[in-house]
């Protein structure tokens, strides 16, 4: 890279919101070029999904807080919008900019884009050099003995873990030069966040998106959050788990970052986590590696079955319960508190992603595609590879895939991982009059002990859209199909 130039150097910002470990940032900070930042909102690239509605609301909210951190080190950032393949050439151009920076992406449709970008400016003479910043582990630098992609966790998390260790995070850059004179949208014109209605109340009492917000949760998480986490991780009535993922999906924490953080809480014992919790967690921030992985070589993760014996399967056209299910009325709680949670705060515990996916594609036999559908619009971590990946494993059609067989009983799900039915009275008001033993199954109460609880079925929580039992038979049918077609 050229050192000591007047002549300035993009940063194109894209997954990749923060200023801390930034290696792109950082490369152009080392040339003492005057820096323009950029972020492009594509929506028009073929290929590239446009984000969900929770997802922009966060998007608007990560950047207001990315232009501070840049503005507080001398740098304005600029924002255009359309299609990157006319908008990054032309700023280059309209700048004089002669080299441009930027951290690679991996969902293929964004990786083309980038590609198509690289080829057009080098062709300019343009320099264009890009960095290692969103994975441990790019998807081609894992391969099985026999030379091909992983399709199963374990041996995928072991190669991880035989490579060199993660390279320890970059320091932000402090003060950079800034270029003047280059124009920049108004993010109010890109209408990201929802005004009438204004549904975005309660993701705005959840979270703080930026680098500050992912920092000071990961900070909170380690003191008080990672002990326990391999034992409780799995408690939606707990706060065991980090909620750094819609941090991690826009990039204002890297993963070498919460690695690092990690290794070190090892090292300090900080807030008193064991070593089984640490490896658990860092095996969790490998599942993320490993969806990438997938979705690098399968390109078509969220549309198309990953095992193709599945396309055979007979999926229900049913409305109604898709209708149910989204608005958490399928009368099953633990099943109807998740989406609650979901629509309320845009995200959803694990395990009460797990029950409630399952219930949609075996329970209810509605394609898994049409959930995937539903989270990418209302989750704030909506990601095109964690999304598509995990939906696939739920539904028994993905790589290293849930046995077929695995139907999970919302009740005892309810109970196992919710045993005082906290969880469950929080997004349920209608049944915080019932006791621990009947919260995860109101239907099974007596009239007398609805009447007590103030539950009136059909009336303030539904009953249930179907019956277990029957609908595990149904769904094992449908799978036994499958399994020999
Ligand atoms: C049906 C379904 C859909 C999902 N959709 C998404 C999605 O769109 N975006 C998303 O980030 N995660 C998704 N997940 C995975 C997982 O539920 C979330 O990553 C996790 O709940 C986020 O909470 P956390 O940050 O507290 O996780 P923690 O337990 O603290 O884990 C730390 C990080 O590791 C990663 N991670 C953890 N679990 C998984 C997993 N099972 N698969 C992949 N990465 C994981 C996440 O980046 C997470 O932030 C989905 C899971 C299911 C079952």
């Amino acid at each position: 890279m050229s050192h000591a130039t007047s002549l300035p150097i993009v940063v194109w910002f894209r997954d990749d919101l923060r200023v801390s470990d930034h290696p792109a940032l950082t490369a152009a900070a080392a040339t003492t070029a005057p820096v323009i930042a950029v972020y492009d909102l594509d929506e028009e690239s073929p290929g590239l999904r446009p984000l969900g509605g929770a997802a922009r609301w966060w998007l608007a909210g990560s950047l207001r807080a990315l232009a501070r951190d840049l503005r507080a080190r001398g740098v304005i950032l600029v924002l255009r919008r359309g299609p990157a393949a006319r908008v990054i050439p032309d700023l280059v151009a309209e700048t004089g900019a002669v080299e441009i920076v930027w951290n690679r992406r991996h969902d293929p449709a964004a990786a083309a884009v980038d590609e198509a970008v690289a080829d057009a400016l080098t062709a300019r003479g343009i320099g264009v050099a890009t960095f290692q910043a969103s994975l441990l582990t790019e998807p081609d630098q894992l391969r099985t003995k026999a030379g091909g992609p992983f399709g199963v966790f374990t041996p995928f998390w072991r190669a991880l873990l035989a490579r060199p260790a993660p390279r320890a995070p970059l320091p932000a850059p402090t003060a950079m030069q800034g270029f003047d004179g280059v124009g920049s949208e108004r993010l109010e014109d890109w209408r990201l966040e929802p005004t009438v209605p204004d549904w975005a109340a309660g993701l705005r009492a959840e979270w703080t998106p930026g680098e500050t917000g992912a920092q000071d949760r990961l900070a909170r998480f380690l003191d008080a959050g990672l002990a326990g986490y391999a034992t409780l991780r799995d408690r939606p009535d707990r706060t065991n788990t980090s909620r750094l993922s819609p941090h991690l999906r826009f990039g204002e924490i890297s993963p070498f970052q919460v690695w690092d953080a990690a290794m070190l809480a090892r090292d300090t014992r900080r807030g008193g986590a064991t070593a089984a919790d640490i490896d658990k967690f860092l095996s969790e921030l490998a599942w993320r590696e490993f969806s990438y992985h997938l979705l690098a070589h399968t390109p078509d993760l969220a549309t198309r079955n990953y095992q193709a014996r599945f396309d055979a399967f007979p999926w229900r056209s049913d409305p109604d319960g898709l209708r149910a299910w989204q608005r958490g009325r399928t009368g099953y709680p633990i099943v109807d508190a998740g989406m609650r949670e979901l629509w309320t705060t845009g995200w959803m515990h694990n395990r009460v992603r797990m029950v409630v996916a399952s219930f949609l594609a075996k329970h209810l036999l509605i394609d898994w595609r049409e959930g995937e559908r539903w989270f990418w619009d209302t989750l704030v971590d909506a990601d095109p590879a964690n999304n598509a990946a995990s939906w696939q494993w739920v539904a028994g059609s993905g790589a290293d895939a849930a046995p077929y067989f695995r139907i999970f009983n919302p009740v005892l799900q309810g109970e196992k991982f919710d045993p005082d039915g906290a969880y469950v009275k929080q997004w349920l008001p209608a049944l915080r009059g019932l006791p621990a033993k009947l919260v995860h199954r109101p239907f099974e109460a007596t009239p007398d002990e609805l009447r007590r609880a103030g539950v009136a079925l059909g009336d303030t929580y539904p009953r249930p859209l179907v019956d277990h039992r029957a609908a595990r038979e149904r769904a094992l049918a449908a799978l036994a199909e499958t399994r020999t077609s």
